[in-house]
C-alpha cells in the first residue's frame, strides 16, 4: 500500500453493501477505511483524513445527513468531498443531501461502474484544488490569476458572469448546482434576477466553451440544476 493511493472511506451500515463497494474501489487501487456507524465515521474523517467519503444516508444512530453536516462544518474535514448514498429517489431528498453539503449523491440501488465514475470526478476535484490556482477540468483550464481560460490550449473569451460561473463548476465537477443556489453564489443573495437569468448565461458558457468543438462538459439535470461533468 502507498501513501500516494487515493484513500476513500465507506461509511454503511450494511456489510454486505460495504463489502462489495470496497472490493471494487481497491480493485481500482485505493486504500479503503470502513466505518459501521455515523460515530465510528467521524472518528476516522478526523484521524486520517480520507481524500474521499462514501456515506449512507440511513443509519442507525446519527445519520448521514448529520455525519455529512458534521463533516462539512469543520475545517480540517470540510474540503473532502462526500459522496452520499440513498435509497431515496425524490429529488426534495436530493436537494437535501446536497445543501448539507454533500458533493453528489447516488441513488441506491446503483450500479458499480457508475459509483466508480463519480468517485473519479471528485477526486479530480481535489487534485485541482492542489494545483492553486489553476482550476483543470478535461481541457479546460482556468487561471484565477490572469482570469484567462483555455480549452485544449485554445483561448476562450468569457464575460465576466461566465466567468465566475465556470469557475464556481469547476471547483466541484460532478456536482450538481440547483439553480437557486448558482445564483445566491455567482450573482449574490441581493441581486434581483430570477433563475431564468442562470439558464442565459449557462447557454452563453457553452457556446463559448463549444466554439474549440469539443463535447459539452456540462449537465443539464432534469428539476434538479446543472453540473459540469
Ligand atoms: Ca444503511
Amino acid at each position: 500500500m502507498s501513501a500516494t493511493q487515493p484513500c476513500s472511506l465507506l461509511i454503511e451500515d450494511e456489510p454486505a453493501q460495504r463489502e462489495v463497494l470496497s472490493y471494487n474501489l481497491e480493485s481500482e487501487s485505493y486504500r479503503v477505511l470502513q466505518a459501521g456507524s455515523g460515530d465510528e465515521g467521524l472518528l476516522i474523517a478526523r484521524e486520517e483524513i480520507p481524500d474521499l467519503i462514501v456515506l449512507d444516508w440511513m443509519l442507525p444512530g446519527v445519520s448521514g445527513i448529520e455525519v455529512c453536516r458534521q463533516i462539512k462544518s469543520r475545517n480540517e474535514t470540510k474540503d473532502i468531498p462526500v459522496i452520499m448514498l440513498s435509497a431515496r429517489s425524490e429529488e426534495v431528498d436530493k436537494v437535501r443531501g446536497l445543501e448539507t453539503g454533500a458533493d453528489d449523491y447516488v441513488v441506491k440501488p446503483y450500479s458499480v461502474k457508475e459509483m466508480l465514475a463519480r468517485v473519479r470526478t471528485q477526486l479530480r476535484r481535489t487534485r485541482a484544488a492542489a494545483v492553486g490556482e489553476q482550476l483543470v477540468f478535461e481541457d479546460i483550464i482556468l487561471d484565477g490569476e490572469t482570469h484567462k481560460v483555455t480549452r485544449s490550449g485554445a483561448e476562450i473569451k468569457l464575460g465576466p458572469t461566465e466567468f465566475r460561473l465556470l469557475s464556481h463548476f469547476m471547483e466541484k465537477p460532478g456536482r450538481v448546482w440547483p439553480r437557486e443556489q448558482l445564483l445566491d453564489r455567482v450573482w449574490g443573495r441581493d441581486t434581483y434576477v430570477d433563475t431564468r437569468t442562470v439558464d442565459v448565461h449557462v447557454g452563453r458558457l457553452r457556446k463559448a466553451l463549444a466554439k474549440q468543438g469539443g463535447e459539452d462538459p456540462i449537465r443539464t439535470v432534469r428539476g434538479a440544476g446543472y453540473a459540469l461533468g
